[in-house]
């Protein structure tokens, strides 16, 4: 098959969900993280690379994640591509393979993608481990030699896997910001125990969309911008609203189906299920993306827990934030304003930045908005989307072990529950089904414990330990370690003083 060279040497520039008349090159986009008006950038096209399937099966890891970033960073040279990839996706980090996929043996034909092999033990490090080489090439390619400080909200895996992929790289400064009783205690402890001389973490009093919605808010603060400007220094992002996290997930799904054509389980251009569980719509969005260039997707499974303003938005057409915040057990889902989804809108919506821009500032000011009957129906064609209560997923999450031998941690369990309500809502249990396993479940050994009905105490390590010997499943080396790491960061602030926070934590406050 020939290579369709004219789509990977035409230049791809990005617009704007909130103006389409904006036009920025890749490394321009990776370097701001938002559009100055607050909408996200979007490639102009998706070029469709399924006519070159038999070659890209044949690709390791590497070679197809530069494959797919040669089409979308089309100002990055071949050999700075293949430089962040190479560095990005070690062995030492990741192991053999950067995500491993397992057929589970119970009725369906269900196959879990394990995307936690890396350092930090989540998803996010996929994205996050090459985020920084793509921002390091972008900076000399733009920004005269000005520091790039890094602002994350995290509910929780974002900070850690943004804290490990940037620490001590030259240039770049880190400010994560969580909240204070909304992330793990294993999550807790890899951040505020982080190493590095540019880091700092901080405890927000309020929810994950609080840190966000402050984050949010410096992003597009003029004031703040040009005092950093001043100093030599600009804001960029490390959350999913950056086009530099979302890329790197389109090329598992993709490497995913290429494995399932390998062992004879789909024939190539059959199509698949893929089920995400999903918090900012950031890694479902990747899958979305990837059908967009050609991979066949049947029906995209999105799973919420009890945080369900997807499940709703899905089943009526309205987005409403204005409800109950629950923190679960499934922490990194615990999100009420779901970033991402303004992307997939502008697609469904045929690209109108105006609805668009209504749409994001109903919700900034009222806390809903309804994107009508039509734009509903189309979404329901391609989405189903269902939650699992604590209760439903530790159940899921009991029988899995129990019955197919495999352990999971409760985001995966949101999953495969939202999945078996997916099949028997619809009568498929044949279509070749992926579904993204998003943590290791040490990472969130507590509650996988309690999930298991086994008894767990205060200190995590000790539940690690527990659950050890219940599996004989070996806990990943980098969790234990966090054991003897002294404590670096415990300063607590509300989300009114995060501005001042990042101006005295950089030395150029007021
Ligand atoms: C971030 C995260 C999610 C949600 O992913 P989104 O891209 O925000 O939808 C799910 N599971 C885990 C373990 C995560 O860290």
């Amino acid at each position: 098959m020939v290579a369709k060279y004219s789509d990977r040497v035409m230049l791809m520039q990005y617009k704007s969900t909130r103006n389409s008349k904006i036009r920025l090159e890749a490394s321009q986009v990776i370097v701001q993280g938002i559009s100055e008006e607050g909408g996200l950038f979007i490639p102009e096209r998706f070029p469709d690379i399924s006519g070159q399937f038999s070659r890209l099966s044949k690709l390791g890891y590497q070679a197809l994640a530069t494959d797919i970033f040669s089409y979308f960073l089309t100002d990055f040279t071949h050999d700075e591509l293949e430089t962040c990839v190479s560095r990005a996706y070690t062995q030492e980090k990741f192991g053999p393979e950067p995500v491993l996929l397992k057929s589970l043996a119970g009725v369906g034909n269900r196959h879990i993608l394990e995307l936690w092999h890396g350092p930090t033990c989540a998803f996010k490090d996929m994205a996050l481990q090459i985020l920084p080489y793509f921002l390091s090439i972008a900076q000399k390619k733009n920004t005269s030699g000005r520091k790039a400080v890094i602002l994350v909200a995290t509910s929780g895996d974002t900070g850690k896997a943004a804290l490990e992929g940037f620490r001590d790289v030259p240039d770049t400064r880190v400010v994560v910001f969580y909240p204070q009783n909304g992330v793990s205690p294993m999550q807790k402890k890899q951040m505020i125990s982080q190493e590095g001389k540019n880091v700092n973490v901080c405890a927000i009093h309020g929810n994950f969309d609080d840190a966000q919605t402050a984050v949010k808010h410096i992003f597009t603060d003029e004031q703040t911008k040009l005092v950093l400007k001043e100093n030599g220094m600009m804001f960029s992002s490390a959350n999913s609203i950056n086009w530099g996290r979302l890329l790197p997930q389109i090329v598992y799904y993709f490497y995913a189906y290429f494995r399932l054509s390998e062992t004879g389980k789909v024939e190539l251009g059959q199509p698949i299920n893929i089920v995400v569980p999903t918090g900012n719509f950031g890694n479902i969005l990747a899958a979305y993306y990837a059908s967009q260039m050609g991979l066949p997707v049947n029906r995209f499974i999105c799973a919420s827990n009890t945080n369900k303003v997807l499940t709703d938005f899905i089943h009526t057409g309205i987005y409403d934030r204005r409800r109950k915040f629950y923190t679960t057990s499934s922490p990194s889902m615990d999100i009420l304003i779901s970033s991402n989804l303004e992307r997939l809108l502008y697609a469904f919506s045929g690209e109108n930045d105006v609805k668009l821009a209504d749409w994001m500032n109903q919700l900034a000011s009222g806390g809903h908005y309804d994107v009508g009957v039509e734009v509903m129906n189309r979404l329901q064609k391609l989405f189903f989307a269902g939650y699992s209560n604590d209760k439903d997923t530790a159940n899921t999450l009991r029988e899995t072990w129990i019955l197919e031998n495999y352990l999971c941690d409760t985001h995966t369990a949101v999953a495969l529950g939202v999945y078996n309500q997916y099949v028997q809502a619809s009568g498929d249990e044949n279509t070749p089904t992926v579904i993204a396993s998003t943590a290791s479940p040490y990472k969130f050994a507590g509650s996988v414990l309690e999930a298991l009905n086994t008894k767990t105490t205060q200190d995590e390590f000790a539940n690690i330990a527990v659950l050890e010997k219940l599996t004989g499943i070996a806990a990943p080396v980098q969790l234990n370690a966090l054991q003897k790491k002294t404590v670096r960061f415990t300063e607590a602030i509300s989300s009114e003083q995060v501005s001042e926070y990042v101006l005295k934590t950089l030395g150029i406050g007021r």
